[in-house]
């Protein structure tokens, strides 16, 4: 099949053709993350959403598909750590548009703590984590968040950190972190008592001290488990700390990238909304013929696809400037920002579409609804990113 029409099928929502760029091994791979999605995790994921309960041992079969690590998503990038940004675009749009929960549990794992191994750590430190977090032999998390302090965590980071010896010692609390109750590998963002510093720590699953428990109740993203961490007294040996990572400045460094991942799974999210609609009003029947050739219905789906289009664009023309080095913050602020409201809107429209029906698992919009609320608000609220750009804008930081 010719290379223009195996993108087409592969990908029908891309009507301004972003998926050009990908190479033949990116996209043998995403056809394989594909069909693990398809057939191991669709079928599963109402129920696990509904039991709020997360697929674990099934979702860890992904590391076959080489996700992160296949030989084929390094052809001509020898020696780089990580596969193409476009591939990782592309990536979380095929998770998102089939489930966020199993997104947002990849971000924290491949995006989250990878980026804080590859970004903070030593040479040595990252040879010693970042190939065993890339075959998911060791499953990590992303503490940073604290139960009182979430969107001026820069400032009020209360966790703290005291030097004994050659160990560290860790006090505090963590809230909201994603995959925390199995991770083996947990960085936990904590301040130096003795310089006030904001560092990193590599606390490991089960240590003395560590106790996690999952928050429950949750109306968005129900299949992840998000941990309430407690730190009483955690001894971390100094070679666990990150050494590049010595004020916030360094964590604004990694949530550039990471930030930019949360705009990739909303465009995704996008998608999975906008296609779920579809295949409901070309089923449903009213006034004697199918939706989809009502005139307000198609004006909707249309408003739908055209912000699966734009969120692609700012996805895909972020992806290729971090590719060429340019990781700047406000445009991983404004992409975030931009893509989460179009997802919102969009999950709401595809909720409209279907209907009572709409609210029920079995359209798989409803789950899309449900979950945007959670992505509308991580990894930086609205108005925190919008404070961002309005930095950016203004010259006039008014965060406080
Ligand atoms: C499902 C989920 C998963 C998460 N996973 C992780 C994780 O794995 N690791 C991690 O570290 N954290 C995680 N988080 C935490 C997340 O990043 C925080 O929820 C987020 O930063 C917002 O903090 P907050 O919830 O404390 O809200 P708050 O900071 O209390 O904000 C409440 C409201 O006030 C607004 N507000 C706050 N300050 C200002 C201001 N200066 N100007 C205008 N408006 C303002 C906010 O925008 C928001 O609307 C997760 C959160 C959720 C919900």
């Amino acid at each position: 099949m010719a290379r223009s029409e195996k993108l087409k099928e592969m990908y029908p929502f891309d009507m301004y053709a972003f998926a050009n760029g990908l190479t033949e091994g990116e996209l043998t791979v995403l056809q394989n993350v594909r069909n693990f999605l398809e057939n191991d995790m669709k079928p599963v994921v109402n129920e696990h959403w509904e039991k709020a309960e997360f697929p674990f041992e099934a979702f860890k079969g992904i590391a076959e598909t080489g996700i992160m690590n296949s030989p084929l998503l390094f052809e001509g990038r020898e020696g780089a750590r990580k596969p193409s940004e476009l591939y990782n675009a592309f990536l979380y749009f095929e998770l998102a548009k089939v489930d966020a929960s199993l997104a947002t549990f990849y971000t924290v794992h491949g995006g989250l703590c990878y980026n804080t191994i590859l970004l903070g750590g030593s040479e040595a430190q990252i040879e010693k984590y970042a190939p065993k977090i890339a075959s998911w032999e060791w499953q990590g998390c992303f503490g940073l968040t604290e139960p009182d302090h979430g969107s001026d965590i820069a400032g009020g980071l209360a966790t703290t950190a005291e030097k004994v010896g050659d160990k560290w010692v860790i006090n505090g609390e963590k809230r909201w972190i994603g995959g925390a109750s199995t991770a083996d590998v947990l960085p936990i963002f904590a301040r130096d008592k003795a310089d006030g510093k904001i560092k990193c720590f590599i606390v490991k699953g089960g240590s003395p001290g560590l106790s996690v428990e999952n928050i429950k109740h949750k109306v968005a993203l129900r299949q992840v488990q998000n941990g309430h961490i407690t730190l009483e007294n955690v001894e971390v040996p100094d070679e666990d700390r990150l050494e590049n990572v010595n004020g916030f400045k360094d964590v604004a460094r990694i949530l550039r990238s990471t930030r930019a991942d949360i705009a990739h799974l909303a465009t995704g999210m996008t998608i999975g909304a906008t296609e779920a609609a579809l295949k409901y009003i070309k089923e449903r029947d009213q006034f004697g013929r199918k939706l989809s050739g009502f005139q307000l219905v198609q004006e909707k789906v249309a408003r739908m696809q055209a912000n699966v289009v734009a969120t692609m664009a700012y996805s895909i023309q972020l992806a290729n400037m971090q590719e060429q080095g340019h990781f700047l913050e406000e445009n991983s602020a404004l992409a975030k920002m931009h893509n989460a409201m179009r997802m919102r809107e969009t999950v709401a429209w595809g909720r409209e579409v279907c209907g009572g029906n709409g609210i029920t698992l079995e359209t798989d919009v409803a789950r899309f609804f449900a979950d945007g609320e959670a992505i509308y608000s991580y990894e930086g609220t609205h108005e925190i990113n919008a404070l961002i750009v309005g930095r950016f804008l203004t010259g006039v930081g008014a965060f406080v």
